[in-house]
């Protein structure tokens, strides 16, 4: 027997439409790529993102077609991305800091028919566009007044472009299981993997966001995702920002420390969301300039592991710290940082302890850890193995890959990292299960030993290696950036170290350099740095 409630497809058009009547006024901000602060509000964002469809289907885009975007955050991005999925068709987030023949591959690979593209690419683009021949047009995200002349295919100024339209359009219908968006994962080994997500499963994450002790999005707040709509999904928060009717600020091109400490102040921004790069360009320059934060009360960091030494500098500001864990794969979150009320006693170093972890699963999310014959391991907080993950919004297939299986019988995807579990559901990452360091048999976590060197005052960033060892396979490498106008000793950076970490787990050497190379997403590039010291021989080799 089926129940008798209504049949009201989980389409991402509902939201915008909700904040346009419920929230139409709130702002959404932007600091525009042209310069200036732009200000606008869910009702116009929504009347225009209805432009943005209707003017997709003028050009013949329809159900099933993709539409790459390459941009920052902006008020018109968020337009894009309605207005695109208003018609069924697919946002492809296209990542400009993959390289150029990347971002050719990719185009080629989603046959994009159209992109929408701030000016800060269009040198790009016109680099590549002979190899993307499915383009049938460039709009640029900017108007008339700042259009450059440009040999893009067909190129228009998005301002322009929505004006040849008078917005007199209704959404489309169709399935919710329909796909919605498209984002390619960034193929550190082989190419590059399409994740699809749908109508539903954009829409029941972003529900997701909404809950408290998950992103605690909220009409009270004012929110800045740094973390870019080209990465991930932008967390889900183009989606539970509009949802939930917070105020939307928005960083568009500009990511440093000042950039990003001057729009927290002047639009009372009270959550934002950030890998660990971003939040040290902003750490590094509140030291600088000796300034506060005054609205700021929680942030989201995630991507890679947050070290203690990043969540204590917010804490003692009076910013909780919600550590999340999560890939593309997961559309993206699996899992966040809030305290269980078991554990809300907990203080100083043991409430630490489990801040560094990256939480427990969010709703929807199924977790187990494995070993190598898929037996689940125990909650035991030590015995670490393969996470596996399992959810309505966790990839099923990549697109145009749908005869590759990359679920495991139980209906699981192997994320590619290794975790331990705690008792309470904490999950804690060792490492990508590529950059583990494997000596003598035994596994040594690369994180772990980044976030004890980070906790050093004059280092800027470290990363921890597996180097080739004649009796012990692999040993561990420490690598370091100091920190502008300071000066490390080797020694005293291992006497640092020592007694905080087993013995054995001893970096053999540290390295320091001028910078550690970054992948497309922020994260250490250890692909890149294992190959800057492949000639490299430990002392104790
Ligand atoms: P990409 O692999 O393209 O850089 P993703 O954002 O999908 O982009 O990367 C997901 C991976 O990032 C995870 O599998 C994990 O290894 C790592 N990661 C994400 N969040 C954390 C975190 N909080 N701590 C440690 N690793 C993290």
């Amino acid at each position: 027997m089926l129940g008798l409630m209504q049949d009201w497809p989980l389409l991402l058009y509902k939201i915008i439409d909700h904040a346009a009547q419920q929230f139409g006024d709130r702002e959404v901000v932007t600091r525009s790529i042209e310069g200036p602060i732009h200000r606008t509000n869910y009702r116009e964002v929504r009347d225009r993102a209805l432009r943005v469809a209707q003017r997709l289907e003028k050009d013949g885009i329809k159900l099933g077609d993709r539409v790459a975007t390459l941009a920052w955050n902006t008020w018109r991005h968020l337009e894009a991305w309605y207005g695109i999925t208003g018609v069924g068709a697919v946002y492809h987030t296209v990542n400009p800091r993959l390289f150029p023949e990347q971002i050719a591959w990719i185009v080629n690979h989603a046959q994009d028919r159209a992109m929408l593209l701030d000016l800060t690419f269009v040198p790009l683009m016109e680099a590549v566009q002979d190899k993307c021949p499915s383009i049938e047009r460039y709009v640029i995200l900017t108007d008339k007044a700042h259009m450059p002349a440009t040999k893009l295919k067909n190129a228009i100024a998005y301002e322009e472009w929505i004006a040849e339209v008078d917005g007199d359009f209704a959404w489309k219908d169709f399935d919710e299981n329909t796909a919605a968006g498209l984002c390619y994962t960034s193929g550190t080994t082989g190419d590059p993997k399409g994740v699809l997500y749908s109508h539903r499963s954009n829409v029941l994450h972003a529900l997701q966001g909404c809950m408290k002790d998950t992103l605690s999005v909220s009409a009270q707040d004012s929110i800045l995702p740094i973390v870019p709509m080209f990465h991930a999904n932008a967390w889900s928060l183009a989606f539970s920002v509009p949802l939930a009717g917070a105020k939307f600020v928005l960083p568009g091109a500009k990511l440093d420390g000042a950039s990003v400490y001057e729009l927290l102040e002047t639009e009372g921004v009270t959550l934002s969301a950030a890998v660990p790069t971003v939040w040290l360009m902003l750490m590094q320059h509140m030291q600088a300039n000796k300034v506060e934060l005054h609205t700021l009360n929680r942030v989201v960091i995630g991507g890679s592991a947050c070290p203690p030494s990043m969540i204590e500098f917010f804490e003692e500001r009076g910013v909780t710290v919600n550590h999340a864990w999560g890939m593309t794969e997961m559309s993206p979150i699996g899992t966040i940082g809030a305290i269980k009320p078991q554990l809300a006693a907990l203080k100083g170093k043991d409430l630490m302890a489990i801040k560094a972890k990256q939480g427990h699963a969010i709703f929807a999310v199924e977790m187990k850890i494995t070993d190598d014959e898929n037996n689940r391991l125990p909650w035991d907080g030590v015995k670490f193995g393969r996470l596996k993950v399992k959810g309505p919004a966790i990839a099923r297939r990549y697109f145009k890959r749908e005869d590759e299986e990359i679920l495991d019988e139980e209906g699981f995807f192997d994320t590619g990292d290794v975790a331990t579990i705690d008792p309470n559901g904490y999950m804690q990452i060792t490492d990508r299960a590529k950059d583990v360091i494997k000596s003598g048999g035994e596994w040594i976590s690369s994180i772990d030993l980044e976030n004890l060197a980070v906790g050093h005052p004059d280092v800027a960033e470290a990363a921890v290696i597996g180097v080739v060892h004649p009796k012990w396979d692999e040993r561990p490498l420490l690598v370091i950036v100091p920190k502008e106008g300071k000066e490390i000793d080797r020694d005293a950076m291992l006497k640092f170290m020592d007694g905080k970490i087993a013995k054995w787990w001893m970096p053999d050497d540290v390295q320091f350099v001028r910078e550690i190379p970054h992948t497309a997403t922020g994260k250490i590039n250890k692909l890149k740095l294992r190959e800057e010291f492949k000639d490299y021989k430990l002392p104790s080799a």
